[in-house]
């Protein structure tokens, strides 16, 4: 089969790898890409939101399966365009992909079919925003309704912080289109966790659950990032607990999309904090997470082809997913200044031609690199995942960490801590 995979981040890298595994492959294409995942696969110089140039590409290449990365494509319709040229590929249609595109349209379908989640408030005026916040008191959380790749959110612990917030996204713009419509919601104290769930509109086949570490500096200091590292599974989510959320979460979910008349397949990523009275849903994804998906992949063994078939066919009620016992580990390199401004076209030594490291415990997905010249040049804010498998977490890091040593580059940064929480059992 002739595999595309849409994206250019850490999570297309491992998609890419875990695809190319299947005996089924044949050829594998990213469109964009990175370096990384060009020593790997074919690269295919199209933007992930050009739809109509990657359905022409995919017929006229006659591609077999399209897998889709991030959530921007999604959001636009590239499923709907891609079924609509006789196409085949693994996501959510435009409509089932608004459970991440709109978090009020989320919200409004957890509250109508009584999924838990925090109470909220939808707002279109910045006035009775305010007025609502005031009344309220914090900490609160103010959340654009749109896409704003992970920086629409604000926790805000004071009164000045969540009304700046809803003058930044709704009288400033600060994200367009996206903050003019906001969620105001409770503040829910717990812990976190990722629960992704594969879905062919029926059957519900939870993943592996995931911590993942989205501040930039460790003990979770700083501000938020799309991700700094991320270990599996989770030593707080035993089976009787995905049970729970896969029965009081995600399948009520997928049905309350059906009876509204959205047949939702593909990933179903469920952010969700442990609280008090049981795990509640921060927010929905509709695609693989990044980098939890480095996480995920590596000790998934089924054949990714298989399942993401299964899927599209309407057959996933027929399948298993079975893992390796070892724990999973990813620690992110990123460039110095990140989140916030970064310089790029750092040289990165330690890697190998082939973008890796010589240990065979320890995977290295590019995010954000270029291989010019036989150099390795840094291409982004996040720059390289560094998988480790170990026998306990305690392996895993050490693992890691002692590959993160052997790599640099001018600026780099990343988090000391990642798996301690697992490591120490907090
Ligand atoms: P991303 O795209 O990075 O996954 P997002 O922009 O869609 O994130 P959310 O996941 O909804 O945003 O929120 C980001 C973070 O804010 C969460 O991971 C969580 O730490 C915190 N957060 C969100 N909602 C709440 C809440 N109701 N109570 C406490 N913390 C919250």
């Amino acid at each position: 089969m002739k595999i595309l995979v849409i994206g250019s981040g850490g999570r297309e890298h491992a998609l890419v790898w875990k695809l190319a595994q299947s005996p089924k492959t044949t050829r594998i294409y990213c469109a964009p890409g990175n370096g990384g995942i060009g020593r790997m696969a074919e690269l295919v110089p199209l933007p992930v939101d050009d739809l109509d140039g990657l359905v022409e590409w995919a017929r006229k290449e006659q591609i077999d399966l399209t897998v889709v990365g991030p959530e921007v494509p999604l959001a636009l319709g590239i499923v709907d365009c891609f079924e609509k040229a006789g196409l085949r590929i693994f996501g959510p249609s435009k409509a089932a992909a608004r459970l991440e595109g709109s978090k009020s349209f989320a919200k409004n379908l957890m509250q109508k079919y009584g999924i838990p989640t925090a109470t909220y408030q939808v707002f279109t005026d910045p006035g009775e925003a305010k007025a609502y916040i005031k009344k309220k008191g914090t900490p609160i959380v103010i959340k654009a309704d749109g896409l704003a790749a992970g920086k629409g959110v604000v926790v805000a612990r004071d009164l000045e912080t969540a009304l700046r917030a809803v003058e930044e996204l709704m009288e400033d713009e600060k994200f367009a289109e996206a903050g003019k419509k906001v969620v105001i919601e409770e503040f829910l104290q717990g812990v976190e966790v990722s629960l992704l769930a594969l879905t062919d509109g029926s059957a519900v086949l939870p993943m592996t659950p995931v911590h993942d570490h989205k501040a930039v500096y460790d003990g979770d200091k700083g501000p938020n990032t799309g991700g700094m590292g991320a270990f599996s599974p989770s030593h707080l989510v035993d089976d009787n607990l995905v049970t729970r959320i896969k029965s009081e979460i995600l399948e009520p979910t997928i049905s309350a999309l059906a009876k509204e008349g959205i047949i939702y397949r593909g990933v179903l990523y469920a952010g969700l904090m442990l609280t008090e009275e049981g795990p509640k849903v921060l927010e929905f994804n509709a695609r693989f997470g990044d980098p939890e998906t480095q996480v995920i992949l590596p000790r998934l063994k089924n054949d990714l082809i298989e399942v993401m078939e299964a899927v599209i066919d309407g057959k996933l009620a027929d399948l298993e997913l079975t893992w390796k016992e070892n724990k999973a580990l990813t620690v992110i390199l990123a460039s110095g200044g990140y989140p916030l401004a970064y310089e790029k076209g750092k040289l990165i030594y330690g890697l190998d031609q082939k973008g890796q490291v010589q240990d065979e415990d320890v995977i290295i997905f590019h995010a954000g690199t270029k291989y010019v010249d036989g150099k390795w040049l840094t291409n982004g804010g996040r720059v390289l995942g560094v998988t480790a498998l170990g026998k306990d977490f305690a392996d895993a890091k050490k693992k890691a960490y002692d590959v993160v040593k052997r790599i640099s580059f001018e600026g780099q940064h990343y988090r000391r801590d990642i798996g301690d929480k697992a490591v120490n059992n907090l």
